[in-house]
């Protein structure tokens, strides 16, 4: 974790704190957190998103609420700085849970929200994918898979995923996640972060999961929902996070990191990658951050 991305996350922390100690909701909290960290361009996310194989940045966000189960999410979005706003308007402002792609980009930009600066050069450069190549890249996309695979790995190659989960004083829970996907992606390829039970779950009857790792590895085990079923059963977050990401390593040799909070404050940290970058704050002392969680 470079300086800056620490101070970051920190400030991310307090903006959302700040809210819950003002008494707004955990939504608000969570959206603020993650716009902080989207609009920061240190993270893989909003500004500092990755493009996939044809230079283009599709970014994936989602947001939800644990009283109502009310959750909205873009998948593909394009051009935006703050992708979990469009999240929270496709909650608030349509019957729907997700849109995708230039669909979602027109809706964000018929709400008129910010967009995202041009990319730096690093960006521009990123190679184009004719179709001849595709072939190749296929093979190279498996085989980055199969490395990545190895937790120690993973952190390296799919960088910093931003998310967030909060606990209001009404009781209700909301998590969120931000992405700009993970290295190598072929143009169209969604991830969990905009998939309600795979990146992100919050019930008031259970608690709040955010995740990041290896979008195909959560997929397949609807990492969020699991955790939740389990912490609506009464589990310990820490416990339950560690059993679950264990089951994602021995079903489908995958590795990710979990944000987890009870319904009754309880929180963990969990990851089975080298390292996830993170923090908390209840409000006391300074932000706790740090990119090694027991
Ligand atoms: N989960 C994200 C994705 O697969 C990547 C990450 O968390 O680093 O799109």
């Amino acid at each position: 974790m470079t300086k800056a991305q620490r101070a970051c996350l920190a400030e991310a922390l307090v903006s959302g704190y700040d809210l819950l100690r003002r008494g707004a909701p955990s939504i608000d909290a969570v959206e603020a957190t993650i716009r902080v960290l989207e609009g920061s361009g240190l993270f893989n996310a909003g500004c500092g998103a990755r493009p996939q194989l044809d230079g283009t940045r599709r970014m994936d966000a989602s947001i939800m609420e644990g009283r109502d189960l009310r959750a909205g999410a873009v998948a593909g979005i394009e051009g935006v700085r703050y992708p979990v706003a469009a999240a929270r308007l496709v909650m608030e402002e349509t019957a729907h849970v997700l849109l995708v792609g230039p669909l979602a980009t027109h809706f964000a930009r018929h709400f008129k929200l910010d967009r995202q600066p041009s990319p730096g050069k690093r960006v521009q450069r990123t190679v184009s994918l004719p179709r001849a190549r595709l072939t190749g890249l296929q093979r190279k996309t498996r085989d980055l898979f199969a490395q990545m695979q190895k937790p120690s790995r993973l952190r390296r190659e799919a960088r910093e995923t931003v998310g967030a989960v909060a606990l209001d004083r009404d009781g209700t829970v909301a998590a969120g996640a931000s992405t700009g996907g993970i290295a190598l992606m072929l143009p169209g390829r969604v991830g969990d972060t905009p998939l309600i039970g795979c990146g992100v779950y919050a019930d008031n009857e259970a608690g709040a999961v955010s995740m990041t790792g290896l979008g195909e590895s959560i997929i397949r085990i609807a990492v969020a929902k699991e955790i939740a079923d389990r912490l609506a059963g009464g589990a310990n977050p820490a416990t339950t996070a560690r059993l679950v990401l264990a089951k994602l390593t021995k079903r489908v040799q995958g590795s990710a990191g979990a944000l987890v909070l009870s319904r009754d404050g309880r929180f963990a940290i969990t990851h089975n990658t080298a390292r996830m970058t993170a923090g908390y704050w209840s409000g006391t002392g300074r932000p706790v951050v740090a990119d090694r969680f027991p």
